[in-house]
């Protein structure tokens, strides 16, 4: 028996990386998955690969409010019901505050913030149709604690930690438990271009993440994955409105001696 047998649930920017790791675990588990992204090829191949019966792709745009009820009806016309999502697609820009121009701190939010309000706020819905259900949105460390050159990220990810909180008081009535991942560095190509362009700085990340992480590694994406399914399954029953640290001690603090 799977943990998520029976379950339906919508995984956004699935096509690859920490998403792509969530679809596959969850498939796993015995949920039926809805794989959502912009990387039309990579999202269509992983659930071609899943299966007809685990999985389907949708292009969507997570800042697009538009598409948002198209991919709940794929969903619904699958799989009959929909009572988990994931918000995790996401996008990254480095840049000193002075230096960050207006589209792009602008382009980081649309996509982090406001792609998780309109993802929580189009499967709610549902959610309680469907009886309850869970939604786990993706943070990040910098939810937490500043990173130099992160202005717009950071900004973008305590927003959804504080919509994380509110979701959760405002749908536990229904049966909707919200939840949040503050994950660390973990190895995607987000943080490390190796993968699209091989030999490109691999040795620079390992070495960051040896120096300053206690674990001395970068996490890999079925670490968080394996988060990701305990806050969607039944483990997680009595658990909501919180943020869960995957970080490999990053967070705890300074090892200076
Ligand atoms: P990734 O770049 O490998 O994957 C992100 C996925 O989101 C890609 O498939 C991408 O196509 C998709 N995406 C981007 N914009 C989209 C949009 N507008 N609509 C739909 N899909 C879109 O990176 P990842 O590390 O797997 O990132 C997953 C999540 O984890 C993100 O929210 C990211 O901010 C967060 N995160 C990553 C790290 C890290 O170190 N990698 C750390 C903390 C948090």
């Amino acid at each position: 028996m799977g943990r998520l047998d029976g379950r339906v649930v919508l995984v956004t920017g699935a096509a690859r990386g920490q998403g792509e790791q969530e679809a596959r675990l969850f498939a796993a588990e015995g949920a039926r998955v809805v794989l959502a992204d912009v990387l039309d090829e990579a999202g269509r191949a992983v659930a071609e690969e899943l299966g007809g019966k685990s999985a389907r792709y949708v292009h969507l745009d997570v800042g697009d409010e538009a598409g948002w009820p198209a991919a709940v009806a794929v969903a619904k016309d699958a799989f009959g019901r929909l009572d988990g999502l994931v918000n995790n697609a996401g996008i990254l820009r480095f840049n000193a505050l002075e230096h960050t121009p207006l589209a792009e701190y602008e382009e980081v939010v649309r996509v982090n913030q406001t792609g998780t309000f309109l993802g929580m706020r189009a499967v709610a819905p549902e959610l309680a149709a469907a009886g309850g259900g869970t939604i786990v949105n993706t943070c990040s460390y910098t939810a937490l604690a500043g990173m130099a050159s992160l202005t717009s990220y950071a900004a973008s990810k305590a927003a959804v930690l504080g919509m994380t909180r509110v979701a959760a008081l405002e749908l536990a009535g229904r049966g909707i438990r919200v939840n949040a991942m503050c994950p660390g560095g973990i190895d995607t190509p987000m943080i490390n271009p190796a993968p699209l362009d091989p030999g490109a700085g691999r040795a620079a990340v390992d070495e960051l993440f040896r120096a300053h992480v206690p674990l001395g590694r970068a996490g890999r994406p079925e670490e968080v994955a394996r988060l990701a399914l305990f806050l969607t399954s039944d483990d997680s029953s009595y658990v909501t409105g919180q943020p869960f640290v995957v970080d490999g001690g990053w967070l705890a603090g300074l090892s200076l001696f």
